[in-house]
C-alpha cells in the first residue's frame, strides 16, 4: 500500500534519518518503537510533509512522490490519503469538537456542510464523544481532546493514520481510554503507524513492531519475536531498559 525508500533528514549537522525503507501493507498495525532521540518522530512527520526529507521517495499505488521535491498537488494527494494524529492534538482552541472534525471536511474534502457534520458526529461517536459535540478543547480533558484528534483523522476515511505519540502528553490515568479507541480502529481493519512509548500497545495491538535507533530499523518482526526473541544486540539492550 505505501513504500518508503532511502529516507534522509539532518537538522543542520545532525543526521537523523540515515536511509529509513520501510513498506506498508493494508491492515498493517505498525508500532516503532526505540529510544528518545533516534528519529521515530521525524520519519512520521515526513511521510506527509510535516517535515521535507532530504532524500526519498513514497510509492502509493501508483503514485510516487519524491519526499524532497513533490510538488504542491503531490502533497495534497498524499494528505488526502495519509491523516496524522498529533501529540499535542493540535485542535483549534476557538472551535468546538464538532467543528474541529468538520473543518478538514468541509476545507480538504469540500464537502457539504451537512454532509460533513454527519460524518463527523459518527467519527465523534465512535470515540465515545457523543455528548460533546459541542465543546470546545478548553472544557474537554487531554484524553478527550485526543480523542477529537483521533476522530479528526478517522472521519478523513483515509488509507493510513500516523498516530505521533498519541498518549505522551497525557496524565497516566487518561492513557487507557485513548489506547482504547486505538485498538477499536485498529480491530476495524485501519492500516496504522503508531510512534509510541506504550509497550503494551505495541505487544497487544500491533502485526508489526519496527525498533528504530540513531536514525535506522534496527529490527523489525512480530511483537512476539521483538519483544520475546530479539535478535539485535540493540534490541536487547532498549528493552532490557524499559520493561
Ligand atoms: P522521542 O521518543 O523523544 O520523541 P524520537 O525518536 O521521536 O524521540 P525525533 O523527535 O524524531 O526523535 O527527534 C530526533 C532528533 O531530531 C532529536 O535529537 C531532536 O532534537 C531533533 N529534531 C527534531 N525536530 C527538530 C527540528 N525541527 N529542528 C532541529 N532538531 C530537531
Amino acid at each position: 500500500m505505501l513504500q518508503l525508500k532511502n529516507m534522509h533528514k539532518s537538522f543542520g549537522k545532525n543526521e537523523i534519518l540515515k536511509g529509513v525503507d520501510l513498506s506498508i501493507d493494508k491492515g498493517d498495525v505498525v508500532v516503532i518503537i526505540g529510544p528518545s532521540g533516534s528519529g521515530k518522530t521525524t520519519f512520521l512527520r515526513c511521510i506527509n510533509f510535516l517535515e521535507k526529507a532530504d532524500q526519498g521517495h513514497a510509492t502509493f499505488g501508483d503514485l510516487t512522490v519524491d519526499l524532497h521535491s513533490a510538488s504542491k498537488r503531490q502533497i495534497h494527494q498524499i494528505r488526502q490519503k495519509v491523516a496524522f494524529v498529533f501529540q499535542n492534538y493540535n485542535l483549534f482552541n476557538n472551535k468546538t469538537a464538532l467543528e474541529n472534525v468538520t473543518e478538514g471536511l468541509i476545507i480538504g474534502r469540500k464537502l457539504p456542510k451537512a454532509k460533513a457534520e454527519e460524518i463527523a458526529k459518527q467519527a465523534l461517536d465512535k470515540v465515545g464523544l457523543t455528548d460533546k459535540y459541542q465543546s470546545y478543547p478548553g472544557e474537554l480533558s487531554g484524553g478527550q481532546q485526543q480523542r477529537v484528534g483521533i476522530a479528526r483523522a478517522v472521519a478523513l476515511n483515509p488509507d493510513i493514520i500516523l498516530f505521533d505519540e498519541p498518549t505522551s502528553a497525557l496524565d497516566p490515568e487518561l492513557v487507557g481510554e485513548v489506547l482504547t479507541v486505538m485498538k477499536d480502529i485498529a480491530n476495524e481493519g485501519t492500516t496504522m503507524v503508531v510512534v509510541t512509548h506504550e509497550m503494551s500497545f505495541a505487544q497487544n495491538v500491533a502485526n508489526r513492531v519496527i525498533f528504530m535507533n540513531d536514525g535506522v530499523i534496527v529490527e523489525e518482526g512480530s511483537p512476539h519475536d521483538i519483544f520475546l526473541k530479539p535478535k539485535e544486540e540493540r534490541t536487547k539492550k532498549f528493552l532490557r531498559r524499559i520493561l
